[in-house]
Parts: structure tokens; C-alpha cells; sequence
């Protein structure tokens, strides 16, 4: 008889890389009316791949000039795209889609490389949603009359040349929640992607003219704030709609300000996620996993604040160590791979300055131990702090890291005024098996979008956006399209 192995904690996973094989061009020019040219500033930004800092390509940098010829280029195409049928405009859209799932490896590669989140996410997630949303969006331009009825029954009427400004985190899914809709509703389109991860949106201008998109529908311009700064300023853009930092958010606010320019924003957050001592609690922790650590917790809607009943406390904290241990961080392109690379050096910083005032205001850390971690690249292993007051700079501030602060709370009194005692108001994740209590939580808390039992689930649908300082303005479904609408 053969002794049975001792069962192991680690076990080890034979490597599974994606294979790198995508075109990147070793230059890239800017997407204006319809082809790519050299931009007139003359200048370039390198992007890397954050998970070894290799090079891979040179991105155009947009100055005034350029954003000028793009803001013609879009403003010349809406005379013809507001008036297409509705049918016209639905079949371009729904070719979009199409081809991107026709090149998702070859997009998910190419958004892992240059994000450095797992192929696992931008395989299964990111480019899936991002056709999901091109889909949607083109069921509804012969239907927009009773998505927004008009007076006298008419198709109601596009706001014009929409400026479009998205950060890194989710390169191609955000540029599709702002392209998609836009388009739909009959508007043009300058997009500018975040100046770390334009690739995903340079490979969809590509589909662009694959699909023969009138030219000027839609222009992408690179480059980095001075570029979107240039953009906001520009006076011939009847709409900015901008996802980013709140900083940056109110920067934009203020520019608009008594402009004739339509404003949404989509900013940032610092969510709570509220476990019940009656909720399912494994199911909960893995909730927590993908509330906190999907991404690297670069998600505006993460939640970076778990609040946990406080009879039940020790319980979810041992199972969320015994979690936390067994995710894989390392090689994004490993499809055995949960955490990826930290976007940038810079972001990386920021969060390990959270890390270190967490430690100093008297929290104890707890992290995952990985000796493994590639030696080169953005590296920051997933951790929860316990111990956290609210008033901790770690529970108040959002990191936009894998960093999670745990607190308790013995009432769902106090679990509300928890949750809410934060400037935010983007998403909210409640864990109770009890409908009703899940019900009159959900009603009181301040948060633009709260899952039940679930956490960070998207559908094209599903209206997504902010309250209070995470902004305004809804993307997704019916609602969203009300943002590309006159
Ligand atoms: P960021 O605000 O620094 O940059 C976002 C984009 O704005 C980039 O393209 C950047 O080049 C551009 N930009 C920078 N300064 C500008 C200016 N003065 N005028 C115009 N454009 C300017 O944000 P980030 O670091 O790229 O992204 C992280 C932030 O985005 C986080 O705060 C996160 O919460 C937020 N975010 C929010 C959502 C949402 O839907 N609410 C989604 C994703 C990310």
C-alpha cells in the first residue's frame, strides 16, 4: 500500500504564458480624420510593460495643433454621422464588435502587456465587456425616441463633438463605455487614452478603419494631462466626458464651468463592502477577493473597505489570510496568474506611501508572502490591514492598490454611517442571506452602484457611475445614453 502524499498548501502550477506573438509597431502616430499621421508637435512618449519595464513602443504626444485638427476632423464628420439612419450607424457598431472579438487574444495580450493585469482579467473580462458594450450600444440607435422621448416623438437629437479623457485601468473597456454610446446617440468623437496604456486604443482605431467607419467619427489622440488639459480647453467640444482622478475631475469642473460644454464624470472612490454575521461567509471572502484584489486593486470601484460584523470578525480574517495566501502573483501573461504588475513606478509609490502611513498610524499588515516576484517591473503583493480607525489616513484616502482596510461594526446602524462617513459615493457590496436587511441597507447607504451578494459585476446594461465627489453622470444602459443625448 502507497503512503498518500502530505497535502500541501502551495501547490505548484507548471508555467501556462500566453504567447507574446502581437504586432506592436515601434511608433505610433495619432488616429485623426480617419488616418494615422505624425503629430505636429514632433513629439513622443514611451510606454512599457510594467511587468519587466521592457520598451515597447513610442506614442504619439498631442499638442494644441494637433487636438485642433482632430476637434475639425470630428466636428466635420457630425454633419453626415447625426444624420445617418439609425440603422447605418447600429451597423458600424455592431461590426465594431465584432471585430474585436474576431482580435480579443491578440487585444488581451497586447492590454496585458501594456496594463500588466492578468490575461486571466483582460481574456475573460476586459475585451469580452468592451464588445459586449460596442453590442449593446448598437441595439439602441433605432430606439433612442423611447430611451429619451421627445415632445413631438421625434429621435431625440446627439450633443455633438464629444471630448473623451480615460486613465489606464481599463484601457480598451473604457475607451468602448465612451466610444459606444457616443456613437449610438449620433455624436463624433475625440477619445485621448491615458499616456501609459494607449495601445488597446491605437489597435481599435485600426478596427475603425477596418470596419470603414466614416472619417473623423472618431479620433484618438495621445498624449499625456497637457494634451486632455488641451482638449477640456478647446472651444469647438460641446461635450467632455472624463474617468479619472477626483483631482483631476475638479480641475475639469472648473474649466467648464460657464461653458456652453456638457460635463460627466466618472472619478474615484473608496467603497465600503459590509459582511453580516448571517451572510455566507466563504462566499463573502471571495467576494472580498474580487472587490479588492482584482486588478491590483486599481479599480475606482473597489472595495478597499471591508466592514465585517464584529461577532464574526475573527472568522472572516483567518479565512481571508488562508485566501489571500493562495493567490499567484507574478508573470501577467501566466494565464495561472490572479496579480499582476502595478501599472507604473509612480502608482507603485503611491501605494507603498499608503502602505507605510497604514503602519505608522498603528495598523498591522497583513500580505501575502510571495519570494517569487519578477525582479524587474512594478511589484506590490496584496495585503489587508486590521486594526484600522476611520479616521486612518488607509480607511479615508483611496490608494488604488491591492490594499485593503478591515473594520468592524456591531449594529447595521453603525455599519451604515460606516460605510457612508466618506467623501465617496461610487459602489457598495452588502453580504447578508437576509433579503430584507440587504433591502433597507442598500437604501441608506450613499453609493451609486451596490451589489448584493456579489461584488464588481458589470453588464453593458447596468448603469455605472458616481455620488457625491465620484462624480456624476451614469455609464451603461439607458441611463448613459441620456449623457450623449441633447
Ligand atoms: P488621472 O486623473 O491622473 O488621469 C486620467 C486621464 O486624465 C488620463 O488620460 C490623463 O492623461 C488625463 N489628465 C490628467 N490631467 C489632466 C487634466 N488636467 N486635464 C485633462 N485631462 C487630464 O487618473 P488616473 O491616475 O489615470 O486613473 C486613476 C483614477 O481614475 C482613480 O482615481 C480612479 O478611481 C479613477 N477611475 C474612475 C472610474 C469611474 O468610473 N468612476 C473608472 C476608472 C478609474
Amino acid at each position: 500500500m502507497t503512503t498518500p502524499a502530505t497535502p500541501t498548501t502551495s501547490w505548484e502550477y507548471a508555467p501556462a504564458p500566453e504567447s507574446t506573438k502581437v504586432e506592436i509597431k515601434s511608433q505610433y502616430g495619432l488616429f485623426i480624420d480617419g488616418t494615422f499621421r505624425e503629430p505636429r508637435s514632433g513629439r513622443s512618449i514611451a510606454t512599457i510593460n510594467p511587468a519587466n519595464e521592457a520598451h515597447l513602443s513610442q506614442i504619439s504626444e498631442a499638442d494644441a495643433a494637433d487636438v485642433n485638427l482632430a476637434v475639425v476632423a470630428a466636428r466635420r464628420a457630425l454633419k453626415s454621422w447625426r444624420r445617418a439612419p439609425a440603422l447605418e450607424r447600429a451597423k458600424y457598431l455592431y461590426r465594431i464588435a465584432r471585430r474585436i472579438q474576431e482580435r480579443a487574444r491578440e487585444l488581451a495580450v497586447l492590454e496585458t502587456m501594456d496594463n500588466g493585469k492578468p490575461i486571466r482579467e483582460s481574456r475573460d473580462e476586459d475585451i469580452p465587456l468592451a464588445a459586449a458594450h460596442f453590442f449593446h450600444h448598437a441595439g439602441w440607435c433605432d430606439k433612442l425616441r423611447w430611451a429619451s422621448p421627445t415632445a413631438d416623438g421625434s429621435a431625440p437629437e446627439p450633443i455633438g463633438v464629444c471630448g473623451q479623457i480615460i486613465p489606464w485601468n481599463f484601457p480598451l473597456l473604457m475607451a468602448a463605455w465612451k466610444i459606444a454610446p457616443a456613437l449610438a446617440c449620433g455624436n463624433t468623437v475625440v477619445l485621448k487614452p491615458a499616456e501609459t496604456t494607449s495601445l488597446t486604443a491605437l489597435r481599435l482605431a485600426e478596427i475603425l478603419q477596418e470596419v470603414d467607419l466614416p472619417p473623423g467619427v472618431v479620433n484618438i489622440i495621445t498624449g499625456a494631462g497637457e494634451t486632455g488639459r488641451d482638449l477640456v480647453a478647446h472651444d469647438d467640444v460641446d461635450k467632455i466626458a472624463f474617468t479619472g482622478s477626483t483631482d483631476v475631475g475638479r480641475a475639469i469642473a472648473s474649466v467648464t464651468a460657464g461653458t456652453k460644454k456638457r460635463l460627466t464624470l466618472e472619478l474615484g472612490g473608496k467603497s465600503p463592502n459590509i459582511i453580516f454575521a448571517d451572510a455566507a461567509i466563504d462566499q463573502a471572502v471571495e467576494g472580498v477577493v474580487s472587490a479588492i484584489w482584482v486588478n491590483q486593486g486599481q479599480v475606482c470601484c473597489a472595495g478597499s473597505r471591508l466592514l465585517v460584523e464584529e461577532s464574526i470578525a475573527d472568522e472572516v480574517i483567518e479565512k481571508l489570510r488562508l485566501r489571500m495566501r493562495s493567490l499567484r502573483v507574478g508573470d501577467p501573461l501566466d494565464k495561472n496568474t490572479d496579480v499582476g504588475a502595478i501599472n507604473s513606478r509612480s502608482q507603485l509609490e503611491r501605494i507603498e506611501g499608503y502602505i507605510r502611513d497604514g503602519i505608522a498610524e498603528g495598523a498591522q499588515r497583513h500580505e501575502v508572502s510571495n519570494a517569487t516576484l519578477p525582479a524587474k517591473g512594478f511589484w506590490c503583493n496584496p495585503c489587508f490591514f486590521t486594526g484600522v480607525q476611520p479616521a486612518h489616513k488607509i480607511a479615508r484616502e483611496e490608494i488604488f492598490g491591492p490594499v485593503l482596510a478591515v473594520m468592524t461594526f456591531r449594529t447595521p446602524d453603525e455599519a451604515v454611517a460606516r460605510a457612508n462617513n466618506t467623501m465617496y459615493g461610487l459602489s457598495a457590496g452588502i453580504w447578508t442571506s437576509r433579503g430584507s436587511k440587504a433591502y433597507e441597507i442598500a437604501r441608506q447607504i450613499k453609493a451609486g452602484v451596490i451589489w448584493c451578494n456579489t461584488f464588481n459585476q458589470f453588464d453593458a446594461a447596468a448603469p455605472f457611475g458616481g455620488y457625491r465627489e465620484s462624480g456624476f453622470g451614469r455609464e451603461g444602459g439607458r441611463s448613459g445614453l441620456s449623457a450623449y443625448l441633447a
